[in-house]
């Protein structure tokens, strides 16, 4: 079976090739390289550098690879970006979402699986948050998402699509040889983890006066791995139709349990100073995972935060300038 990775060299999606290979699919990687590493792709990917805007070259590489499936992990992804510069989302996630998924009706490729969001739930009633929570966006990344799930409706119901939505909560965690390397960074994790090796004086934590066991924003952190195996039942599932699913640990962690937890495990003291809210964060994003746990087995290796951040950890000491060369 061959995949098309779009985004095979970003974070979650080089993780995700990894594991699609290991288990015996061939994959494609699409990646414009403007946020992703070409290091990070696996060697054993086949690397087709270009941009989903481009139509025709969308064209080119399905017509040249038929792939059997897509999973669409490039898009822009960073909540506090999009509400500073909305069209970036609201624009080009979508449109670029749509350009694929136009050509791949073109190509009679009928898998699809999304990389969507937890940004969906911005007030949700009920914590952990289940697949029946109301969706109300956080902001117009969450809101660029739910386009593409609602582009997914009607091309499975017109053109008989089939989709995944798989929508995470907070991605986290390394595998031995892939890791987060973003230019700037600006999550939580790898911010903390810079500060312990030394690149960075301190973590600023937006907002103490959140409604929170601490004041702090709580976070449901999922190992990459995990989500990249969720990726893979998911695949199979879609023989038996569409699906969406929550993924999450169903255990939340304030920005400060995070930061306590990275100081017990590098043993730096990891300096925190206190800074404004950042718009568009909800004060709590939990998620409830019993659906794919029941339906398709889902089972995580790495539910722990200590060992998500333990993974993150090694990763770090033995990539301290990222992808590029140390
Ligand atoms: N956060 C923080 N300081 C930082 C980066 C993030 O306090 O330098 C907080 C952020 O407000 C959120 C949580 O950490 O509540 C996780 O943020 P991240 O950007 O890692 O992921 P997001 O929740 O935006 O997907």
């Amino acid at each position: 079976m061959k995949i098309l990775v779009t985004g095979g060299a970003g974070y979650i999606g080089s993780v995700a090739v990894e594991e699609l290979i290991k288990a015996g699919k061939s994959v494609v990687v699409l990646d414009n390289l403007s946020l992703g590493h070409r290091a990070a792709v696996h060697p054993d990917a086949v690397l087709e550098i270009g941009d989903l805007a481009d139509r025709a070259f969308i064209d080119r590489v399905l017509s040249k690879h038929t792939p059997d499936a897509v999973m669409h992990f490039a898009a822009k992804s960073l909540v506090g970006e999009s509400m500073q510069d909305p069209c970036l989302y609201l624009g080009d996630n979508v449109t670029n979402g749509l350009n694929l998924l136009r050509s791949m009706a073109e190509h009679k490729i009928s898998k699809f699986i999304l990389s969507s969001t937890a940004n969906l739930f911005d007030q949700p009633e009920h914590i952990p948050i289940t697949e029946d929570e109301r969706i109300i966006p956080g902001s117009p990344y969450g809101e660029s998402k739910y386009f593409i799930e609602r582009i997914l409706h009607w091309f499975s119901t017109i053109y008989g699509i089939r989709y995944a939505c798989l929508r995470y909560f907070n991605a986290a965690g390394a595998s031995e040889t892939r890791g987060e390397d973003h230019d700037p960074e600006l999550h939580l994790i790898p911010i903390v983890l810079q500060v312990a090796l030394g690149k960075r004086e301190c973590v600023k934590v937006f907002g103490d006066d959140y409604d929170t066991i601490d004041g702090t924003c709580v976070r449901d952190y999922i190992h990459i791995i995990d989500l990249a195996q969720a990726h893979i039942l998911a695949l199979d599932a879609l023989e038996n139709g569409n699906c969406v699913y929550n993924l999450g640990n169903g255990a939340g962690y304030s920005v400060t349990q995070v930061i306590e937890t990275a100081r017990d495990i590098t043993g730096h003291e990891i300096p925190a100073i206190m800074a404004p809210r950042r718009a568009g964060d909800p004060a709590t994003l939990v998620g409830g995972s019993e659906k794919i746990k029941r339906e398709l087995g889902w089972k995580p290796r790495y539910p722990e935060l200590r060992a998500i951040i333990d993974s993150a950890w090694r990763w770090h000491q033995a990539h301290p300038n990222g992808y590029q060369a140390n």
